[in-house]
């Protein structure tokens, strides 16, 4: 029985988990892709008139993608190269937390120069230009990303493979679960390895295109509508959607050197999940909403209701940003400072790293931490839920993005609980029996 189930459990894990999922999911997350945002400028959000079913919608998708539009080519290049070249921007040295082989990575807080500069210029360019014809430009745009991606994980395997940086690296001995999810935590190229892929990917290059494709669409629906604006009527719901997704990425950069400690870049190894998902899936999909916009507007929303939408995304993604916010200042501290004016309650956990070597970290069990394990998963999940709001009730794809992030966060948590509980043992359970929720008191 014994026997059995073991043998089960291994053809689970490594044809199931480690080949079969990555495969599908690959696939279909490469056509989703390209599908949604197709579906969404050129079929009028309408998945279902289409007559010759998924593959023709599959096929009609990428047949409308323009190659050879070099205007697109250009500037994905040229956010690419600025991206690589943030990292040369001043800012004050830290170091990320240590890896299980006691590795700390070094970084420069540079994020918000970073985006103030690059607001600065794309700003006046979105202005200035016509967008609408950028609007349609979006299927070879998401191409564009999709292949480019693709191409870049490519690489990412071969360098693993042959030049690995410091830092944990490995190979699971299945390539397709390689290519997948990767074989080093910190790749990194150039003199000092100064140069940080996962900072380039993630932070500067994925978010900065989901903010400019949100202020392109804007400007898209103004121009599809400057009659109406002119006359005064104000496009409430896409207004709100923009400011709150842009009040979230200005809120990512202030927070830059805190993501620089959580799981995407210090648990997960750099492949196809983590940076495809940045370089295509981000700009592509976590866009939509936004993209349906341009040719949605519910007109219901009026001035109050866009002062309700902004007002209670801002104090989500504000909230998201104090918890944490909470959990980074506990770690700089040491669990020595206050919340709400009252000494913050932690619990020092001692671990064992791979090394054999006895570490100490803290885990804080107050504030937002003390709601439950996972509390700023639900604050985040609140944000996105009410800029997804801005489309409307009349069709589900502008919340597609909040129905991916809650299954990302759910199984996320459940993740993130796996490996707390195997690094802090009975620190842990000390916690799960202070803190007895894992994201919403009560429920779950
Ligand atoms: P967390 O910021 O919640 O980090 C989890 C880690 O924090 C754990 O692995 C553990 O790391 C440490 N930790 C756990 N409990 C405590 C505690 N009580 N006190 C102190 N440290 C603790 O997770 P993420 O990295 O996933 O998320 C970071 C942010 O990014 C969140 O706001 C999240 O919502 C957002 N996010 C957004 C996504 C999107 O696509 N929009 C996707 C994923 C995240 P250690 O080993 O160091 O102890």
């Amino acid at each position: 029985m014994v026997a059995q189930s073991s043998t089960f459990e291994r053809f689970y894990l490594k044809v199931v988990r480690e080949t079969l999922f990555p495969i599908v999911l690959i696939v279909v997350t490469v056509n989703a892709a390209i599908i949604l945002p197709y579906a969404i400028v050129h079929k009028n959000s309408n998945l279902s008139n289409q007559k010759s079913g998924l593959i023709g919608l599959v096929k009609s998708s990428w047949r409308s993608v323009n190659w050879t539009d070099w205007s697109v080519w250009t500037a994905v290049g040229v956010l690419f190269l600025w991206s690589n070249l943030s990292l040369l921007l001043p800012g004050k040295e830290f170091h990320g937390p240590p890896t299980q082989s006691g590795f700390r990575p070094t970084y420069y807080r540079s994020g918000p120069l970073f985006y103030i500069l690059t607001m600065a210029t794309v700003v006046p360019l979105v202005w200035s230009y016509p967008m609408l014809a950028w609007y349609y430009k979006f299927t070879t745009l998401s191409a564009i990303l999709v292949i480019s991606g693709i191409l870049f994980c490519i690489f990412l395997f071969v360098k693993g493979h042959t030049c690995p940086s410091p830092g944990d690296f490995g190979s699971s001995g299945n390539p397709i679960f390689d290519f997948y999810w990767g074989l080093e935590l910190y790749p990194r190229y150039g003199f000092d390895n100064l140069f940080d892929w996962k900072t380039i990917v993630i932070s500067r290059f994925s978010l900065i295109v989901w903010q400019a494709i949100v202020l392109v669409a804007w400007k898209a629906n103004y121009e599809l509508h400057t009659a109406a604006y002119r006359k005064g009527d104000v496009s409430w719901s896409m207004s709100a959607a923009t400011i709150l997704q842009t009040v979230y990425l200005i809120k990512f950069y202030l927070w830059e050197d805190g993501y620089m400690s959580t799981i995407d870049t210090s648990v997960d190894r750099f492949g196809f999940y983590v940076a495809w998902g940045c370089i295509a899936w981000v700009p592509n999909f976590y866009t939509l909403t936004s993209l349906y916009l341009v040719k949605h507007t519910p007109s219901g929303i009026g001035v109050v209701g866009f002062g309700v939408c902004v007002v209670l995304g801002l104090s989500m993604t504000i909230l998201t940003y104090l918890a944490d916010r909470q959990r980074q200042v506990c770690r700089e501290k040491g669990g020595k400072f206050s919340i709400f004016g009252k000494p913050a309650k932690v619990i020092h956990a001692v671990y064992e790293n791979q090394n054999g070597e006895k570490k100490r970290n803290t885990l804080l069990v107050s504030g937002f931490w003390g709601i439950s394990r996972h509390f700023n998963y639900v604050l985040e999940l609140g944000s996105a839920l009410i800029w997804s709001a801005c489309g409307g009730w009349s069709s589900w794809l502008p919340y597609l993005y909040f129905i991916f992030l809650l299954i990302l966060l759910v199984h996320r948590s459940h993740r993130d609980e796996r490996k707390c509980r195997a690094k802090y043992g009975k620190y842990w359970e000390a916690y799960c029996t202070q803190v007895p929720f894992k994201m919403v008191p009560y429920l779950y």
